[in-house]
């Protein structure tokens, strides 16, 4: 999401990007990468989720996006005289997994990528499972791919890493033959990644950016919105960005402000009022994070409703 830090010091925040690749055409993006964007836009989501086919004559499809009939059958056609040997997916989010099935339906490729969903943690008692509506639990790949797995083509091989946080669950792909990355959700250009505990986890993220910090490529493709360039500087700018939010809630917590609904509205200036809930459940993420790091501390295990204060 775009927003504004109250914070002061100037860490470049990833803007909304008003030049959006467009949904519902083909393009091919570079020798080995075709994208085609399905037309499930929106605030979460850019111009909808991107599709990426990679290779020539032997070819696999990552993120097949949600259960579209006329995305998926476009897929279809665009890969039409070519083989389709494998049906990658990033992350159990319906905007991205349940489009596998139905594209394995159409041509018996297999689903390989990430294992079935799974949150963070346990829900504490009492909490409401906030985003439990986005998450994909049918998604059972042929093969679950871990950490260094690698699926491949003529020509082409995908590495996957593993990049929780965003989904505990969540794969990137390094594509060698182009030095390039499909980072998912975890790293995108057009806004910033949804953390949203029990499901995702702060924590994890932050591990996760650390480690496509210190990565070879170039070039990004993520799940939605146009490419991340520069990915190295970008990827320091996201972690500082989330820093400095850190630093601004606890601040907060310092000033007395105990329960979520009232440090959104003192950190988040200008906020999209669609996106209201996704900001309490990243500031939330924020405040568990550090009551597990003893720097805050909360009435019971952490929960959106709860209170917090300074340790
Ligand atoms: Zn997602």
């Amino acid at each position: 999401m775009a927003t504004t830090d109250t914070s002061g010091a100037a860490t470049p925040e990833p803007a909304f990007d008003p030049a959006l690749p467009a949904a519902g055409t083909l393009e091919r993006l570079t020798p080995l990468v075709r994208r085609r964007i399905c037309a499930n836009g929106g605030p979460f989501t850019a111009s909808g989720t991107c599709s990426y086919i990679v290779g020539r004559g032997e070819v696999a499809i990552i993120d097949p996006g949600p259960d579209d009939a006329d995305h998926i059958a476009a897929l279809v056609a665009a890969s039409e005289g070519e083989t389709i040997s494998a049906i990658v997916v990033t992350h159990t989010h319906r905007d991205h997994s349940p489009g596998a099935r139905r594209l394995q339906a159409l041509t018996g490729a297999p689903i390989v990528g990430c294992g079935p969903h799974r949150a963070a943690r346990e829900l504490a008692e009492g909490e409401f499972p906030h985003l439990d509506a986005s998450a994909d639990r049918e998604h059972r790949p042929d093969r679950e791919l871990a950490e260094g797995d690698t699926v491949s083509g003529e020509g082409w091989t995908l590495t996957a890493l593993a990049t929780p946080g965003h989904t505990m669950n969540h794969l990137a792909f390094a594509l060698a033959e182009e030095n390039a990355l499909f980072s998912g959700d975890h790293v995108m250009a057009w806004s910033t990644t949804v953390v949203a505990p029990p499901d995702g986890s702060m924590r994890a993220y932050m591990s996760s950016l650390d480690k496509l910090r210190d990565r070879p490529e170039t070039l990004f493709w993520p799940g939605h919105g146009g490419p991340v360039r520069d990915p190295r500087r970008f990827v320091r700018g996201l972690a500082g960005h989330r820093r400095q939010r850190e630093a601004a809630i606890r601040a907060r917590i310092a000033a007395g402000d105990g329960d979520v609904g009232t440090i959104v509205l003192a950190v988040y200036q200008g906020l999209n009022p669609a996106l209201r809930g996704a900001a309490a459940l990243s500031v939330f993420a924020h405040l568990e994070d550090m009551v597990a790091r003893g720097l805050i501390r909360s009435d019971g295990p952490p929960r959106l409703d709860g209170v917090f204060e300074p340790a």
